[in-house]
């Protein structure tokens, strides 16, 4: 039969493995094994609700079998099978796994990276093996089929006798080179290692001939003898990890347990463990990711907890138990109260679905605030991955707001303490006297510290939040006030100093009309400053729609984007205002050139855009002449 070609993003998949020189290669069988569980997860769920499959819990297996002479490695099960088609798109095309969406999104200079952080399933085998053959049959046909390839030259399928359901995947190990010595998977203690590692906790038994100690037959019970004889032995553990107690199971295992699921080479940086018995009876066991994964901010990122009902799956990523904003979170939840009748679709509105989710949320931020106390640093870490989540939770959730659930989670740089702080530390460090929390957003703590808005309130040494998160803005905009204490832009707000000096400032009217009119449609008005000190001008907004908001929706497409108000304060007691003024008397081409300038300037220190940048550097050359 002819051979078939790889769909070409398949191909060069295929090519990478074939070619590998990953050095965990040995993640191939963990793949392979875990294709077998996944298939056995189906027809084991399809047991439940059709008793035609005639098949109980305790009846499905998976087992390895090695062929020292021929150089194999066949990994069987009694899972759900494939048929005809099904051969041909799941092992024809890499892009049914995601794996490959995962490395288009990632770029090419990180593929060692994928095959770590993602595994790339079945493909991986290529990088021990040089033939692979599958043969297979599914559940509820007749007719069973070989596929067959030896990588890079395509792939056939042919017809084929097999008696039971499920599938044999037969790997051909390459020949030994200087450098790797393939023919270490042959060793059965070698296998026996790998399954510990990386497979101790699927839930079927994993069975191989495995040499074991053994009473001589016929030999003396008095002086009994013993030899070693290979017997099929169930290798892994299966416990679910889940249903045991914490102060049972060791960091370690957890670890393993995590990196299984998540098919991650990191620890996990928290572990939660959740057992709920009463209303609804769940278990859950749930990992906080030390590392963002590389599609996380992504379509193709998908979110959600493996559910179970008593020891069986039901779904792998289930959705409804996690809200978006806490999508990093990694686990399993596992109730008995669940029907397994009821359809996946249906499940998602599962009134007892909705509780357990509920009641995770809660305890995923108690552990939260947990670890901001145990570990500062780890927080501050995770808070780099995913402090945005936190925001995101409290703008909105489904349009319903988790503000004071999550607000003690939040951290801003402080300009005081030179380093990340909480709402809470800070409202502690808060003198009597203040009226307000400030705050000023924008691109870093650097550009904000330097702001001329900061001068005034630096002098009364107050301390002000840097939010230079995207979102930031509107989370403080959505929070209103912390303990009791509005939040007050800096850059936008009345500062409410009530300074004694500041109430006798000079408005300086007649200059502000005369800057307003030289200015025409770029500001919306002109006027005297109550926060500047050294600094001659700065830009305000006017509080309501900021310019941090402006600069963030102008990431969206939209045809007729929102701008801010631009309001140019100045400052009537600096030098350069006050020469404005003189020269508005005498020379009033010269003023109009000093308003221009003032205002550029005031536009550069938002890191606002320049309306024509030539024209400013024209303005000051003329000024130096
Ligand atoms: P993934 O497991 O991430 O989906 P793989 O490349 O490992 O990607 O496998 C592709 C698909 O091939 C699987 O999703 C599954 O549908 C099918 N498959 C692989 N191994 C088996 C098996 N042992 N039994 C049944 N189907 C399998």
């Amino acid at each position: 039969m002819a051979k078939k070609q790889f769909k070409a993003e398949s191909k060069r998949l295929l090519d990478l493995m074939v070619n590998s020189i990953y050095t965990h290669k040995e993640i191939f069988l963990r793949e392979i094994i875990s294709n077998a569980s996944d298939a056995i997860d189906k027809l084991c769920y399809l047991s439940l609700t059709d008793d035609k499959v005639g098949m109980n819990r305790g009846d499905f297996f998976i087992e390895i079998s090695v062929d020292k002479d021929k150089r194999t490695i066949t990994v069987s099960d009694n899972g759900v099978g494939m048929d005809k088609d099904e051969l041909e798109n799941n092992l024809g095309v890499i892009a049914a796994s995601g794996s490959y969406k995962f490395r288009q999104e990632a770029g090419e200079s990180e593929d060692m990276d994928i095959i770590g952080q993602f595994g790339v399933g079945f493909y991986s085998a290529f990088m021990v093996s040089d033939e692979i053959t599958v043969v297979t049959k599914k559940y509820g046909s007749e007719q069973a089929y070989e596929w067959q390839s030896s990588g890079a030259d395509g792939y056939s399928i042919t017809e084929c006798e097999k008696d039971a359901v499920g599938t044999e995947v037969t790997m051909h190990l390459k020949e030994d080179t200087e450098d790797e010595k393939y023919s270490e998977y042959l060793d059965n203690y070698r296998l026996y290692a790998l399954v510990k590692k990386y497979s101790d906790y699927i839930r079927y038994p994993i069975r191989m001939m495995t040499p074991v100690q053994k009473e001589k037959e016929g030999s003396d019970p008095e002086k009994p003898e013993f030899e070693m004889v290979d017997e099929l032995t169930t290798i892994n553990s299966m416990v679910p990890l889940w249903q045991r107690k914490r102060s049972e199971v060791t960091d370690e295992e957890y670890a393993k347990f995590y990196q299984e699921l998540a098919r991650d080479f990191d620890k996990p940086q928290r572990v939660i463990t959740v057992s709920a018995e009463g209303g609804v009876t769940y278990r859950a066991l749930m990992f906080i990711p030390s590392r963002k994964p590389l599609n996380y901010n992504t379509d193709a990122f998908e979110k959600g907890l493996q559910l179970y009902s008593s020891g069986v799956m039901i779904m792998d990523k289930c959705d409804a138990l996690l809200p978006d904003y806490l999508r990093f979170v990694r686990g399993v939840v596992d109730s008995p109260d669940l029907s397994l009748n009821i359809s996946r679709e249906l499940l998602q509105h599962d009134r007892q679905l909705k509780v357990i989710a509920r009641n995770l949320e809660k305890k995923i931020i108690a552990d939260l605030e947990k670890f901001i106390k145990d570990d500062r640093e780890g927080y501050e870490k995770f808070y780099a991955n995913y402090g945005r989540a936190i925001g995101f939770g409290i703008v909105s959730e489904g349009g319903e707001t988790r503000k004071d659930e999550l607000k003690d989670l939040l951290m801003f740089y402080s300009s005081t303490e030179k380093k990340l702080t909480t709402l809470r530390e800070y409202a502690d460090r808060m003198s009597e006297s203040q009226k307000c929390i400030y705050y000023a957003a924008g691109e870093s703590a650097a550009q904000l510290d330097a702001l001329p808005q900061t001068e005034m309130l630096k002098d009364h040494s107050y301390e002000i939040l840097y939010l230079t998160g995207e979102a930031d803005e509107f989370v403080i905009q959505t929070l209103q006030n912390y303990a009791d204490k509005p939040f007050r832009s800096i850059i936008d707000g009345d500062l409410e100093l009530g300074d004694a000096e500041n109430e006798l400032l000079d408005e300086k009217e007649d200059l502000m009309k005369f800057v307003k009119e030289t200015l025409g449609d770029k500001i919306k008005e002109a006027k005297a400053s109550h926060r500047l000190k050294t600094h001659p001008a700065c830009m305000s907004a006017g509080g309501g729609f900021s310019f941090e908001m402006e600069k963030y929706f102008k990431n969206f497409d939209m045809p007729d984007p929102m701008k801010a108000d631009r309001i140019l304060e100045l400052n009537t007691k600096h030098p350069s205002v006050m020469a404005m003024e003189t020269a508005l008397l005498t020379d009033r081409t010269k003023a109009e050139l000093y308003a221009k300038i003032l205002y550029n300037q005031a536009l550069l220190i938002a890191g606002l855009p320049l309306d024509d940048p030539s024209a400013y550097t024209d303005m000051v050359a003329e000024l130096m002449k």
